[in-house]
């Protein structure tokens, strides 16, 4: 018996099974399950510094594995049994250049980007011990809905390691291209559902609850331990040292709900001594987390969150046919499935929730790709909330804050070059219609005759490049 076992969120049920078993909520209350450990049993290391030794093990697929090197700390799965590609080969990196722009001191702002995943998204750190815990259980088919990054990142994992097939469900016309093209390209069979992404996951976890699938989704405890080394790289990053903010975009909640279990459980084994504050931004037009916790004042209240009110949101919500929009389609999801365990690590990490327009999105977004690194509209929504969370006097000049670059750049350059083209494009692409009207940081391409004469008027060279 492994050390590992699945347990129920609820304090009233407290249900307990073996990491065997295939699971996406507690049989007994319908809850959702956490993946607990027996620490007495794991060779947990005294302190984190000595992960740094796997570094010199980097021939090892397991130590040179930016979510493995950290295996001690998602032990559920034995050596062999562990399917990897390289993830989590990613960037720490100080910026100054946006600490600036957020008033705030130099070497206090950085960035973690999950970017450089092999599928291009955090998503990576997820699917890697999802596919390992389908491999444990000898999964033949697997599954997912996906605003895009999941389904490219399950794809890579089936198409790459040959252990199953794989299926994903799409909402259609939503998904960004270069997400898309990723599914199709790595092999996986790919249903684009007419509804959106909450349609798409009620459907797959209907077929998966009848039929022998494995489901990859978010609510697949397995997948969120392995987020959870997106912190311990964050954390490697900075020299052990914890960090006063983290920063998150908030889609279905599953990264932030993994960050908040890897401090909780850093701290309850005495590697960190306290825990950094949590910033989970939504987009504005998919904001169930904002509303839930700033205005109908919901908690994780020690793990009875006030169910009533969560229904009754919700009851609200279909009433009106709300359904989500934005553009940072990565995040657009109005019923986040792992909202209690958002409340969890809210409380944990002494958390804030903010929602920020898609204008305020695709600003941040060029703001970052000019400053450091190309990332996704979701992945604007960090440095959006940053400068957010500084007007208010919440984040100060001088706080530490590592903002998740959640996605690459590429995923989505329909919208990147849409910006940058202005008018027209924007009409065309539909930013308007989702309240994106202005493009201040736009680098517009220039059209020029085939003609030297014109390319030099258009180039505007300054005076001394000219007199030469
Ligand atoms: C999935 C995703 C998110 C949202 O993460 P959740 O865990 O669903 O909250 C944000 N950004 C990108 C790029 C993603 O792929
Ligand atoms: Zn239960």
């Amino acid at each position: 018996m492994s050390a590992a076992y699945q347990a129920c969120l609820n304090p009233q049920c407290a249900a307990t099974f073996d990491t065997r078993q295939v699971l996406t909520s507690c049989p007994e209350c319908g809850r959702l399950l956490d993946v607990r450990y027996d620490w007495n049993r794991i060779a947990v290391p005294d302190e984190l510094r000595w992960f740094e030794t796997r570094w010199s093990g980097r021939r090892n697929p397991l130590d040179f594995s930016g979510v493995w090197r950290f295996r001690e700390l998602l032990n559920f799965a034995a050596d062999d049994e562990i399917v990897t590609i390289g993830e989590g080969q990613t960037i720490l990196q100080q910026n100054d250049r946006l600490a600036a722009q957020m008033n705030m001191r130099a070497g206090r702002l950085h960035l973690q980007y999950e970017g450089l995943n092999p599928s291009g998204s955090f998503k990576d750190n997820g699917m890697t011990a999802a596919s390992t815990h389908a491999r444990l259980v000898g999964a033949k088919m697997t599954a997912c809905a996906s605003t895009g990054n999941t389904s490219a990142s399950l794809a890579i994992y089936a198409g790459v390691s040959g252990l199953f097939q794989c299926v994903v469900f799409v909402g259609s016309g939503r998904i960004a291209y270069g997400k898309l093209s990723q599914a199709l390209d790595y092999g996986a069979r790919t249903l684009q559902i007419r509804g959106d992404f909450d349609d798409a996951l009620a459907r797959v976890r209907e077929i998966c609850s009848r039929y022998p699938i494995y489901l990859c989704n978010s609510v697949n405890p397995f997948r969120l331990e392995g987020q959870k080394t997106i912190m311990l790289r964050v954390l490697e990053g900075l020299g052990w040292e914890v960090p006063d903010w983290i920063v998150v975009p908030g889609g279905n909640l599953g990264n932030c709900s993994a960050f908040g279990k890897a401090f909780m459980e850093l701290k309850e084994l005495g590697l960190i001594d306290r825990v950094p504050r949590l910033a989970v931004i939504n987009a504005s037009g998919a904001r169930t987390l904002d509303v839930l916790v700033n205005e109908y004042g919901v908690t994780w209240n020690g793990g009875e969150p006030d169910q009533a009110a969560i229904a009754r949101y919700f009851r609200e919500m279909d009433e009106r046919s709300e359904r989500a929009r934005t553009l940072a389609s990565a995040i657009e999801i109005n019923r986040p499935v792992n909202l209690e365990k958002a409340l969890r690590a809210i409380d944990v990490c002494d958390g804030v929730v903010r929602s920020v327009t898609d204008q305020a999105i695709v600003d941040a977004r060029a703001m970052i790709a000019a400053a450091g690194f190309g990332c996704e509209p979701a992945s604007g929504a960090t440095i959006a909330g940053v400068r957010l969370l500084r007007e208010e006097g919440v984040i100060d000049a001088d706080d530490r804050v590592v903002c998740v670059l959640t996605g690459h750049q590429l995923k989505d350059p329909d919208l990147t070059v849409a910006y940058h083209t202005g008018d027209a494009e924007l009409r065309n692409r539909k930013l308007i219609p989702s309240g994106v009207t202005q493009t201040p940081l736009a680098n517009t391409p220039i059209v020029v005759d085939n003609d030297v004469s014109a390319i030099l008027e258009a180039l505007e060279l300054p005076a001394d490049v000219m007199a030469r």
